[in-house]
């Protein structure tokens, strides 16, 4: 699953001491561990070797740049959904042309940065979206290629916030338009559709979803191609599992054996796939740490509290998410022998672990057992490599955490700790409102 393992009752990333990172780096600070993001990056390239994809990293679930360029270095491309994430996939040295970008709400700005860098796929999601690419492609005078991204209405059975192949989200278009919209636009000689774009939401924890969706899109695939529209390109979308409790997720090579069938043939007939996993590859390989500022008892509660909450980790009051949470340094009789909602041990305490931040859903963890933690301790809250530091805000003025990459024994600062300056860097010398600038910087 990861390379966070305790040794003699002490977390360890690699080969490095946790609690050592986290004296020289203080805390709140996201760890990430190298050797975890290349495994899952190997294992999802091996499992889906017979259709030999493009797999483009999701860039939004882990936005580093250090993350990115390991993923870079392994040989992937990215999946975008902004114009600053084209900026960081750039800054990481890969190809746009090995990109993919998706996302419902793409400005004008963002259209023209993508053209110019000649993005390879542009994921299309409405009519309107398609006759603005294209009149802006015609414009500039720089084709481009768009994949229409179809809601096979399949419901992946996840949180509704991330519930998005269902017919009725704002994602793309259902599947009986899909041929309409092929009829209309697929002759645009500005942008070529000649791709589709599935993602049905994520977390899925099994290939099922998968295999209805994609039975679904490659009859469409016939349908388009009898009606003379060649389809070049199916990108399948992300959202694989995660390991957030030991063993939730199936491997790879799960998903990879249902899905690998549905679409050989047609790879074999020269139909190019793209995959956009995100936190597969990341989310177990980062680990948050937390230092315990106070324990305190209310009533028959007791509030475990800490000095990062939902400013550093959003999902578990943002999604309910569950993230397992356990002291870094334990009595050895106490190291987990596996990552549980609920955990055995007579020697547990149930507890609420919360943050410092005045918001009652200021929440990692509710009515968790934990060995006996007091003020000092440092926690580790696991699988949050994706989906962690990128959704952290500055709410209540704290400024954001550094993240650390641990290579082996070596371990890098990739993002320094923000201090006050840089809470207030952007307000301290008022301006006159002169001109207008809507774009931002070019990448
Ligand atoms: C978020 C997203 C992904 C990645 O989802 P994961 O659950 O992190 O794998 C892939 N494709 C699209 C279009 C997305 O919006």
């Amino acid at each position: 699953m990861d390379h966070f393992t305790y040794v003699d009752g002490r977390l360890r990333c690699e080969g490095v001491l946790v609690e050592a990172i986290a004296e020289a780096a203080g805390t709140p600070c996201y760890v990430y561990s190298r050797a975890t993001l290349e495994d899952h990056y190997r294992r999802l390239a091996e499992a889906f070797a017979p259709l030999d994809p493009l797999i483009c990293y999701s860039i939004k679930s882990c936005s580093n740049l250090a993350v990115c360029r390991v993923l870079a270095e392994c040989g992937a491309g990215m999946d975008l959904v902004s114009g600053g994430e084209l900026h960081r996939a750039r800054l990481a040295g890969v190809d746009p042309a090995e990109c993919v970008y998706a996302g419902a709400g793409k400005s004008d700005a963002e259209i023209r940065q993508a053209l110019e860098a000649s993005v390879g796929w542009l994921n299309v999601e409405s009519e309107a979206e398609f006759e603005n690419i294209a009149s802006i492609a015609a414009a500039m005078s720089l084709p481009c290629r768009g994949a229409l991204r179809v809601n096979p209405d399949v419901d992946p059975r996840t949180h509704r916030y991330t519930t998005t192949g269902k017919k009725e989200t704002k994602f793309g278009v259902d599947l009986e338009r899909a041929k309409a919209f092929f009829d209309t636009y697929g002759a645009d000689e500005h942008c070529a559709l000649r791709g589709i774009h599935v993602h049905l939401g994520s977390p899925i924890y099994s290939p099922e979803p998968y295999v209805q969706a994609l039975e679904k899109i490659v009859r469409l695939i016939d349908e388009l191609e009898a009606a003379g529209h060649p389809v070049e390109m199916l990108d399948i979308g992300g959202g694989f599992g995660a390991d957030y409790e030991t063993g939730q997720t199936p491997p790879a090579v799960d998903y990879a054996r249902r899905i690998v069938p549905v679409l050989e043939d047609r790879v074999r007939k020269g139909l190019a796939v793209i995959i956009e996993p995100g936190r597969t590859i990341t989310a177990n390989a980062g680990v948050l740490l937390l230092r315990v500022l106070y324990v305190k008892r209310s009533g028959t509660r007791t509030f475990v509290i800490c000095d990062g909450g939902m400013n550093t980790l959003l999902r578990p009051s943002h999604y309910q998410a569950f993230h397992f949470i356990w002291p870094c340094r334990v009595d050895p009789a106490h190291v987990p022998a596996a990552r549980l909602r609920h955990m055995p041990g007579d020697y547990l305490e149930t507890v609420d672990v919360v943050g410092p931040i005045c918001e009652s859903g200021d929440f990692l963890a509710e009515d968790r057992a934990l060995p006996p933690v007091s003020r000092g301790d440092l926690l580790a809250v696991f699988s949050t490599g994706a989906y962690g530091m990128v959704m952290a805000s500055r709410y209540n003025s704290m400024p954001l955490p550094a993240e650390i990459m641990v290579s082996g024994d070596q371990c890098t600062v990739v993002r320094r700790r923000e201090g006050y300056d840089d809470l207030t860097a952007h307000e301290l010398a008022p301006e006159p409102l002169t001109t207008v600038d809507h774009t931002v910087d070019q990448p």
